[in-house]
């Protein structure tokens, strides 16, 4: 990130524009929903300046910018049309103090102006640091679009009755008050009787919350998929949007962490390698903890929290606690796995079964029917299976499996650095050592990637870009 999005009190502060064109009049018309202090210098200037410099709005001085007339001022708009004209007046701000942007000139801009979403005092700023302003102006559509004009109306009116909700316990109940005002009762009440009830409105649903009984945990065990943020499911999203507490482990992207509600205490219980830095029984604590001070508590686990998550003996400190919970499934590994190398997990005529595997167990390397597994077509999906993949080989060939039965290591499935490595039975814990792997990868027995199995020669160990 090249520019950190703030926003800047201009009530009372000075604000200068040198320039009196189009790029002025744009700028200026952003700035005239503020209420800082405008000084426009121009020599020649449009019909609109002088009118706002009449009606009291800004003051304009028909002259060009000469050293000090930027003094005390916070920003600067070099909006000159004119490089020379926007270098020259840009110096004399900077020396004035000010903070300076050239319109259309990013390079020698201290600062930039956003794209925004005007629902005052609710502001949507968009910004792509230069790149791509067409994706800025398709964010604001689809934004105004989408956010209701009377959004901002609800928002002042909300904003006169925080003190009175301040009767309400901080956290949990005051979050639900006003969730329930912004998106049911506030909007209902202007559609139905328009601006003048939505305080009435305010003040029966105060009360109704004032009276309401103590609010009851409950855990979401949420899957959160193999890591691409669009990979997620709605209802994981909407868990994590309204999550007091989310639980997570290690393999959670920081993408999909970032959806949290931003108020949200987030604590990490990521494991490592064969040993969790938090023990599962700390963890079904931390969960029942938080559930009985009533709070939302999203457990998320990488993948789908069914498939490899000890999400049993979660449940069962849930059940033993009296707390309600559910399970939100997700996208597992082999499913985005598979996906990225173009393949089905099972198929007419090749494999009307697929197997998941764990490469090891609370014992260490897991034991399991390697002589099912070992007869041709067998497809399996060895989640875990790096530091196991040796045993894994050792055992399959011990059982008569064909050394040269494909096996696709897919390391961060879709993810942006996802990495496929195809090899065989006799030499994919080789090609393990040599890819040094150290994301998540899932191992496919059983499967190559569609790409590769058109090359007629011998699949050796290779990385295939797909
Ligand atoms: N519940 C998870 C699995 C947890 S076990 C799920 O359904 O996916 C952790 C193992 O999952 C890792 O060791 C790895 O084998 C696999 N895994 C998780 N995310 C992955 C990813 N993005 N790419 C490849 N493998 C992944």
């Amino acid at each position: 990130m090249q520019h950190f999005p703030i926003f800047m009190a201009l009530a009372g502060r000075r604000v200068v524009v040198s320039g009196g064109g189009d790029a002025a009049l744009a700028k200026l018309r952003l700035l005239l929903k503020t209420e800082a202090h405008l000084t426009v210098f121009a020599e020649e200037f449009a019909p609109e300046i002088a009118s706002w410099a009449t009606e009291g709005k800004l003051r304009l001085v028909p002259r060009a910018m000469v050293p000090g007339d930027a003094l005390c001022a916070v920003l600067f708009y070099g909006a000159n049309e004119d490089d020379a004209e926007d270098a020259r007046t840009a110096a004399l701000a900077r020396a004035d103090g000010a903070i300076v942007n050239i319109v259309d000139n990013l390079i020698d801009s201290q600062f930039i102006t956003p794209a925004i979403v005007d629902r005052d005092p609710v502001t949507v700023a968009i910004g792509t640091e230069g790149a791509a302003p067409v994706l800025a102006r398709a964010i604001k559509r689809d934004l105004e679009e989408r956010l209701p004009a009377t959004l901002g109306t609800l928002a002042r009116i909300g904003k006169l009755f925080r003190s009175a909700v301040e009767a309400l316990p901080m956290g949990r109940k005051r979050r639900d008050f006003w969730s329930e005002f912004y998106f049911k009762t506030g909007p209902q009440a202007i559609e139905e009787k328009g601006i003048k009830s939505v305080r009435p409105a305010l003040e029966a649903l105060l009360d109704q919350h004032l009276n309401a009984g103590e609010k009851e945990g409950h855990v979401d065990l949420v899957g959160a998929g193999p890591g691409d943020p669009d990979l997620l499911t709605l209802k994981a999203r909407k868990a994590l949007d309204e999550a007091d507490v989310v639980i997570y482990d290690r393999l959670v992207s920081a993408e999909i962490l970032e959806l949290a509600r931003r108020e949200a205490t987030m604590i990490d219980v990521g494991k490592e390698g064969f040993g969790r830095s938090v023990s599962q029984n700390e963890i079904n604590d931390l969960l029942v903890q938080h559930a009985q001070n009533g709070a939302h508590v999203v457990r998320l686990k990488s993948g789908d929290p069914t498939v490899f998550g000890r999400l049993d003996e979660e449940i069962d400190a849930c059940r033993a606690a009296d707390i309600s919970w559910r399970i939100v499934p997700g996208i597992t590994a082999a499913s985005a796995a598979v996906a990225g190398i173009g393949q089905s997990l099972t198929k007419r005529d090749r494999n009307a079964s697929v197997r998941f595997l764990t490469g090891h167990d609370m014992k260490g390397f897991a034991e399991h029917d390697w002589r099912a597994l070992a007869r041709t077509g067998e497809v399996a999906a060895i989640y875990m299976g790096k530091k196991s993949s040796r045993f894994i080989q050792g055992r399959l060939l011990m059982h008569g499996a064909d050394p040269a039965t494909p096996v696709t290591v897919i390391e961060n499935a879709s993810r942006p650095e996802q990495r496929v490595v195809t090899a065989q039975l006799s030499d994919f814990a080789d090609a393990i050592t040599k890819a040094d792997m150290k994301g998540p990868a899932l191992v496919f027995y059983g499967l190559a990637p569609r790409a590769a199995q058109s090359v007629a020669a011998p699949i050796q160990p290779q990385e295939v870009a797909l």
